[in-house]
């Protein structure tokens, strides 16, 4: 039987992009003469996205269109996209061209060896700040030396899955999805393949500062608790160098007597500790916040509508549709619930 394949494309103010990225991406799978469907998520762009992508929806029967009713963030329109994708491997792109779909082509060639998740990996970064180039590789390297989830360094979300693998990821309902984090944690049969990470071809990084900062917080917090640790361990260490300290003062005591001096030092003290403590306390806070925000059990996200997602179309296209109706049952059992 043939393969069939699904393309998943988060976009958040793309306008710029998208009819380039479209045609690029069209021109690799078409050459490819298999059935496959382009699923792009709009996550509530303020810009043109959204029309710009009803319109290409209307001239190419291949084109799925999820809308968001608001903007969920990047690991969740990719999330979506897997809700809604029917085919026998699924691949995730970024909208801006940095990986070059031609690279897809790779992929599904050792996707056809038998591996069942191909992860792209960054042999160079073009057009990427200093900055972000280093505090990308710092953080892979602090994750892994916190987890023992063997999340491959310079590797971002452009990968190709398996159909077991994205039904097992579908599966995880957590909120707090690092989406490369929970490919690795599922395990299976994995590989790479090498290419260089293109610049930006148009508009602006959709990450800033804030959310990178957001983003690392909840790759940590959700495969480690060793942060939590950290109370326990400077715990260990103060008692230690105390008691130490203890038996110096009561030797001066005993010996030489006691001149009151060491204002500076007790301050000193007191304000190193407060200011641990409350470190202490906030990475607490990271993680009961994160607890907090699962216990609501409200959806991943919310679809305004959906565009192209039509049982009889994709049957004629050789894509199954289940998956669609099962995405669509399960918002309306939250909605429910
Ligand atoms: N993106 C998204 N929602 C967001 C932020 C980004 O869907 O809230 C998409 C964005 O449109 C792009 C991909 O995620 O397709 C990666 O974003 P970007 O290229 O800006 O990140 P960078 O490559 O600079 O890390
Ligand atoms: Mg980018």
């Amino acid at each position: 039987m043939r393969a069939t394949y699904s393309i998943i494309v988060p976009m958040y103010n793309e306008e710029e992009v998208i009819e380039t990225t479209y045609r690029r991406l069209k021109l690799v799978m078409d050459s490819l003469q298999e059935p496959y469907e382009l699923i792009l998520v709009n996550d509530g762009s303020r810009d043109r996205t959204a029309s710009i992508v009803e319109g290409l929806c209307e001239q190419d029967s291949r084109l799925r269109f999820i809308n968001f009713s608001r903007n969920f963030g990047h690991q969740i329109a990719i999330t979506a996209g897997m809700d809604y994708a029917e085919g026998d491997a699924i691949v995730i792109i970024d909208a801006d061209l940095q990986d070059p779909p031609e690279v897809i082509l790779d992929m599904i060639a050792k996707w056809k060896e038998g591996y069942e998740v191909v992860y792209g990996k960054r042999q160079k970064r073009k057009g990427e700040t200093l900055f972000k180039k280093t505090t990308a590789l710092l953080f892979y390297r602090f994750l892994r030396s916190l987890t023992n989830v063997d999340i491959p360094t310079d590797t971002g979300d452009f990968r190709l899955i398996d159909r077991k693998v994205c039904d097992v990821l579908k599966g995880l309902k957590e909120k707090n999805r690092f989406v490369r984090g929970l490919v690795s944690w599922v395990g299976f049969r994995q590989t790479m393949v090498e290419y260089v990470r293109e610049e930006r071809f148009a508009g602006e990084t959709k990450y800033p500062l804030k959310k990178m900062i957001g983003f690392a917080l909840d790759g940590i917090t959700s495969f480690s608790y060793k942060p939590l640790k950290l109370a326990s361990y400077v715990g260990f260490a103060v008692s230690f160098t105390s008691f130490v300290y203890l038996v110096v003062v009561l030797l001066q005591k005993l010996f030489g007597g006691v001149d009151v001096k060491g204002w500076a030092s007790t301050i000193a003290v007191t304000l190193l500790f407060n200011g641990l403590i409350l470190i202490i306390l906030g990475v607490i806070g990271e993680y009961i916040g994160r607890i907090y925000e699962e216990s609501k059990n409200r959806p991943l996200y919310i679809v305004r509508e959906t565009q192209g997602f039509h049982a009889e179309q994709r049957a004629a296209q050789g894509m199954d549709s289940s998956s669609h109706k099962e995405a669509v049952e399960r918002e309306r059992d939250y909605a429910r619930s």
